[in-house]
């Protein structure tokens, strides 16, 4: 996992400065271009192969010091190991910077950093969520940017501090779904209806602005619909963003205070194992939660916290019964065995034996699984999974 966080600060600028600041980034995006034409003709990508090869060149042509120089041979070393077949080509939007070009002070809340002609000293415009994340540090890197807004913005970069993990047997196990985005096998269910209902009113809003900016007759309105309908895609992303956010920190205390573990699925690849079991509307609902994002959350968040996450397989989580491992019967919210007469909430359900799976994972020497697949024409089933003292 990145062992970095970023914590973006946006800056105060005068006019003079902000003039100083456009010139770098264009420089800085120019010499990325030549760096790259030159890389592909000389066909080399390797960041010192780069760097014997322009170096002097991009110093002289377009004025960087020595380090932004070579921060810009990286950046295209970077992108064109990374970008396949793609073209590479760079925007004057953003330059990074070092511990040599970048510095930031606390005392004022200041950062210096190395422009064409000189150094120059920036006021941050941050507020507490800022200043506590960078009380007492002595951040090595940043990203200087200039952001769709218009400003420009230091993105600054901390090494994650993680505390030791914390040791529990105990376990908390996660089922991800539709219905509910999220529910913990404690029995806690975060509900996904306020949001769908918001997020269905969306599709339909944005259904009917594609049609028309697809049929519409003026070309002004068909733009305009392009438009709104950009506007609308980022206002969706960050309410959903917002309610991961919020999630993830309700999760990860729950674990904090139990001492627990969470155990999350490995949901990867979840739209097409899924989707032919939805009905068509639900459908582009469940392939717009970002359950990824939803995971990466909660696992940096629980980094921080020292709460472990442990990730299992999600194959037949949400059929087998949490009392006695067996295969049962969900329909809907509902679940029941019918070997031992179980019955409970079917996510609950789910979410207890990922609890249980994952216990079984987290501490096997003490522990005994007995995980039988009767597998015939591709139906497998698990039979009996015991989690007792070995
Ligand atoms: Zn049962």
């Amino acid at each position: 996992m990145d062992a970095f966080r970023i914590i973006s600060c946006p800056i105060e600028a005068t006019p003079e400065q902000a003039a100083r600041i456009e010139a770098t980034l264009r420089s800085f995006a120019r010499a990325c271009n030549y760096v790259a034409l030159r890389g592909k003709q000389e066909k080399v990508s390797a960041k010192r192969k780069l760097q014997k090869l322009c170096y002097y060149d991009v110093r002289e042509r377009f004025g960087l010091s020595a380090n932004l120089a070579i921060a810009a041979i990286q950046r295209v070393s970077v992108a064109v190991k990374t970008s396949g077949t793609r073209e590479v080509s760079f925007r004057p939007k953003s330059a990074d910077y070092d511990a040599r070009t970048f510095s930031f002070r606390e005392r004022d809340w200041s950062v210096s950093l190395t422009l064409l002609g000189g150094r120059e000293r920036f006021p941050l415009r941050i507020g507490t969520w800022q200043r506590d994340a960078l009380t007492g540090t002595e951040p090595r890197s940043a990203v200087l940017c200039k952001k769709s807004n218009g400003r420009y913005y230091v993105d600054i970069r901390l090494r994650r501090e993680q505390p030791p993990k914390q040791e529990g047997a105990g376990t908390l196990g996660v089922d991800m779904g539709v219905k509910n985005i999220a529910v913990t096998s404690t029995g806690t269910i975060y509900s996904s209806e306020a949001l769908n209902a918001y997020r269905l009113e969306r599709h339909r809003v944005r259904k009917s602005l594609q049609s028309k900016a697809a049929k519409g007759t003026r070309s002004s309105t068909r733009r305009n619909c392009r438009k709104a309908l950009a506007r609308l895609s980022g206002k969706e992303r960050r309410r959903c963003k917002e309610e991961n956010h919020v999630i993830s920190r309700r999760i990860v205390r729950e674990a904090k205070a139990g001492g627990l573990t969470i155990v999350l699925e490995d949901l990867t690849g979840i739209r097409d194992r899924t989707n032919q079991r939805l009905r068509r509307s639900q459908r582009g609902l469940h392939n717009r939660w970002s359950f990824h994002q939803l995971r990466q959350f909660i696992e940096y968040k629980a980094a921080d916290a020292g709460v472990p996450v442990i990730v299992i397989d999600p194959r037949y989580t949400s059929q087998t019964c949490a009392r006695c491992y067996c295969i049962g019967k969900r329909r809907g919210d509902s679940f029941h065995c019918p070997n031992c007469g179980h019955n409970d909430h079917s996510d609950k359900n789910a979410a207890k034996v990922i609890a249980a799976v994952g216990g079984a994972m987290s501490r096997p020497e003490r522990s005994a699984v007995y995980c039988v697949w009767h597998g015939a024409e591709g139906k497998v089933e698990i039979s009996r999974l015991q989690t007792g003292e070995a």
